[in-house]
């Protein structure tokens, strides 16, 4: 049968945009379907205007810190809509840029909801299309537990469009998006309070890690509310937000931000015109090719539910790309290894196994550990500590985990995992002459270990 497509995608987010481009790049005929905005989560409501925030969020310490080399800073003022207003204009600059790689590397763009009506075929704005190939990359969505009041909520879809920054909020959760946002409210001036279920947040990341960050962000002015959950949501008739805690105390925000993770986007995709299962958690189900149950249809990146993160999600929208038009050139996609930031301020970097998960490996594990003021705020009033960390294989002297609680984070441990990607040992580390004076060269000068 003639197709109109080799591989018609569905979500022109981070995955979808890399495997049209790279399959179309390739010689096959590719089309794309989006239906909210080109290059998806991460360009529109995810890492890129998470991070603008975040350092808008930061010039409230930078100005304070000013004072202590000499500069008189005067009164800063802020103006959230400003922010918002640069914010928008850039990211429709990008809007921008995706369209056009997709149009100069030869995809077809169909703007609009896409819904599978057979195994080969999409409809889209009244029209259908054929391809050999589907290839599902429609991503995620925040998902709310059912609480009575969760329309009084917002999410981060609508955290980044907020009219006026809120006087006081309260972030519910506790993952990279409840500490992030939690940060960005902090340090934009807004009465701030985290509340998460259970005893500490940021579960699966070093403990280490974790309490330090906890301390730095109470040392800040956060409040932390630990082993507590909303029970319901309501409106006073000043337009005051009650948060109801399970224990019955009740928290009077202008703001609640819920933060408590991502379910896959499913929504009238059509996936009952198909043998697409799902896993136990609401994911599509593929195998390591990327495969769903229906011979036809692939999927990938956060709708698979595997590591939420951009730039795995282009990972695996480069192999199946390669693996379908350019099988010589195939490579699986590796997931071991892979780093990854918290932009919390301060910021989390962090590459391989946490203390925790290397002792249940059954690693013997030696840790060594480097807290310190930053020099840059040796002449401020500033309190701000850093955190770094190596968990190390106490008999193969492999280097399993690099864990770093301070300002750059993200961009110190990208160099390590190239490291621990190459199998380094504690020793190279050692060996490795250090840039002075900086803060990424304790990872090269840290000699004793922790006493357990
Ligand atoms: P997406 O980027 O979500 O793209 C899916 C696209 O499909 C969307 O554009 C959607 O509109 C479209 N779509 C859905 N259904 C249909 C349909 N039926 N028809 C047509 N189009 C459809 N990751 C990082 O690595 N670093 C970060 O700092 C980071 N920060 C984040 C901050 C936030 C607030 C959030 C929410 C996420 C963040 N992430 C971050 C995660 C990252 O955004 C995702 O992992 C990534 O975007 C996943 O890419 P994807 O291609 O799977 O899906
Ligand atoms: P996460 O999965 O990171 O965290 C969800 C949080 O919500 C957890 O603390 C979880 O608690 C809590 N939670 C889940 N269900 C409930 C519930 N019913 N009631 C109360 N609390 C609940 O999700 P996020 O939404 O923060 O982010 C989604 C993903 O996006 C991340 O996992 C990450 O991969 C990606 N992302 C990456 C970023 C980056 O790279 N910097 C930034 C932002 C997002 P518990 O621990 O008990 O399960």
């Amino acid at each position: 049968m003639a197709f109109d497509f080799d591989l018609y995608v569905i979500g022109a987010g981070s995955g979808g945009v890399r495997a049209a481009r790279f399959a179309a790049g390739f010689g096959a005929r590719v089309a794309v379907a989006e239906s909210r905005y080109l290059g998806g989560t991460c360009v529109n409501v995810g890492c890129v205007p998470k991070k603008l925030l975040v350092y808008g969020a930061h010039f409230s310490e930078d100005f304070e810190q000013a004072a202590g080399f000499g500069w008189t800073p005067g009164h800063p003022g802020f103006d959230w809509h400003t922010l918002i207003q640069n914010k928008n204009r850039e990211i429709e600059r990008l809007n921008g840029i995706y369209r056009n790689l997709l149009v100069n590397s030869g995809v077809t763009l169909h703007e609009g909801h896409a819904r599978i009506v057979d195994p080969h075929t999409v409809e889209i704005n009244g029209k259908r299309h054929t391809a050999e190939r589907l290839l599902i990359a429609t991503g995620g969505w925040p998902f709310v537990p059912d609480i009575p009041g969760k329309e009084l909520a917002i999410t981060s879809n609508e955290a980044f469009f907020l009219k006026q920054l809120p006087r006081r909020v309260l972030v519910v959760g506790g993952g990279y998006i409840a500490v992030e946002f939690a940060s960005i409210f902090n340090g934009l001036g807004a009465d701030t309070t985290l509340a998460y279920r259970r005893d500490l947040f940021l579960r699966g990341f070093d403990q280490s890690v974790r309490e330090h960050l906890r301390d730095e962000l109470q040392k800040k002015g956060m409040t932390l509310r630990f082993n507590t959950d909303i029970a319901r949501i309501d409106k006073l008739p000043d337009g005051t937000l009650a948060a109801t805690l399970l224990d019955g105390s009740v928290l009077e925000t202008d703001c609640v931000f819920y933060a408590t993770g991502r379910r896959a986007m499913l929504d009238n995709l059509g996936l009952e015109n198909t043998a697409v299962k799902l896993n136990e958690q609401g994911y599509i189900a593929v195998d390591e090719l990327f495969q769903t149950a229906e011979p036809s249809i692939l999927a990938l990146g956060d709708v698979i539910g595997r590591v939420p993160l951009t730039p795995v999600a282009l990972a695996e929208g480069m192999a199946i790309a390669r693996r379908l038009f350019r099988p010589e050139e195939y490579r699986p996609v590796d997931y071991d290894l892979i780093p990854t930031a918290v932009f919390s301020l301060p910021n989390i970097g962090t590459v391989g196994l946490s203390t925790e998960e290397a002792l249940k490996r059954g690693h013997r594990v030696k840790r060594f550990e480097s807290r310190f003021r930053p020099m840059k705020l040796t002449l401020t009033d500033a309190q701000e500590r850093t955190l770094m960390k190596l968990v190390v294989d106490a008999d193969t002297d492999r280097v399993l985990g690099c864990h770093m609680v301070g300002p750059e984070a993200g961009e110190i441990i990208q160099g390590l995992a190239v490291a621990l990607k190459a199998g380094a040992t504690k020793r190279i580390f050692d060996e490795t002459i250090g840039i002075h004076p900086t803060a990424a060269e304790e990872f090269v000068t840290m000699r004793t270990p922790v006493a357990d």
